[in-house]
């Protein structure tokens, strides 16, 4: 299953342009997490992203990609992945919203989700399930170092699921190879047992995204053709980041720092050990 012979490695000078592409995508979200209130539409959000992304200079990934038809997915509530953003759909105190967003800078790519709670009153059961996700690809970074393997990053996310309560893993969407397309190979699965598939070398470039459910993993997709729902109509949360690996480990291209604030202590002890 997995193909070894078509993952792209880059060189430090491609790695700096995937950062560059990496940090508008990270200020793009930045934004959209401040204009996530109640009242606001996903339409609006799309509008603030596409202008945020051109603004750099880059291209939205997203818009165009296979007929999608916007600049981010935004995914409300039970809808899980590939929501398509509507002037009519507008977000009201405790919704739940992921928000998914791409951009092509000088050719490379950049992907990275986000779920945000909307205005004071979300469910603190739903607000911990997206603290839940978040640290599980946190936990999928960690776990990346250059001699191990794919599946170790597979293993780290869905054990931090596991260990954090009775979630569904979505199994029928994952992360991915990033560098001068969005999706490139490996396939990077959200559960897994670890010491599988390619070994993970410098240069290698990965989107982890978790998606996880308060109550089935078993999904469907819309009539749209894009909107993917849980079939139990539970909530869902999804979060990405990109990364590349580095001598000095995983360098979390997406983030506005880098990773370090979250993986500064894993870092350290790996250089220790
Ligand atoms: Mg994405
Ligand atoms: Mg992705």
């Amino acid at each position: 299953m997995f193909r070894t012979q078509h993952i792209q490695i880059k060189t430090d000078a491609q790695i700096d342009k995937m950062r560059a592409a990496g940090l508008v995508v990270a200020e793009t979200l930045e934004k959209l997490r401040a204009a996530v209130v109640p009242g606001v539409s996903t339409a609006d959000l799309d509008a603030i992203a596409e202008e945020s992304i051109r603004a750099a200079g880059a291209v939205p990934s997203f818009k165009g990609y296979h007929g999608f038809p916007a600049s981010i997915c935004a995914s409300v509530n039970d809808q899980v992945v590939h929501g398509i953003p509507a002037a009519g759909q507008v977000l009201r105190d405790g919704d739940l919203i992921s928000i998914d967003c791409g951009a092509i800078l000088d050719g490379w790519h950049g992907d990275s989700a986000i779920t945000v709670g909307v205005g004071p009153s979300v469910d603190p059961r739903h607000a911990e399930m997206a603290r839940v996700c978040d640290d599980a690809m946190w936990a999928g970074f960690a776990a990346a170092r250059i001699g191990g393997r794919l599946s170790d990053i597979s293993h780290a996310v869905e054990q931090t699921v596991r260990s954090a309560g009775d979630y569904g893993i979505v199994t029928g969407y994952g992360g991915h190879g990033i560098g001068t397309e969005m999706h490139q190979d490996p396939h990077v699965l959200n559960y897994g047992k670890p010491g599988r598939g390619p070994k993970l070398i410098k240069g290698m470039a990965l989107a982890v995204e978790p998606m996880i459910t308060l109550g089935s993993p078993e999904t469907d997709e819309l009539e749209d053709g894009w909107t993917v729902v849980t079939r139990d109509r539970s909530l869902a949360a999804h979060t990405e980041h990109t990364f590349v690996l580095t001598d000095d480990g995983p360098w979390v291209l997406t983030a506005l720092d880098g990773g370090r604030a979250r993986l500064g202590d894993a870092v350290t002890s790996r250089q220790a050990s």
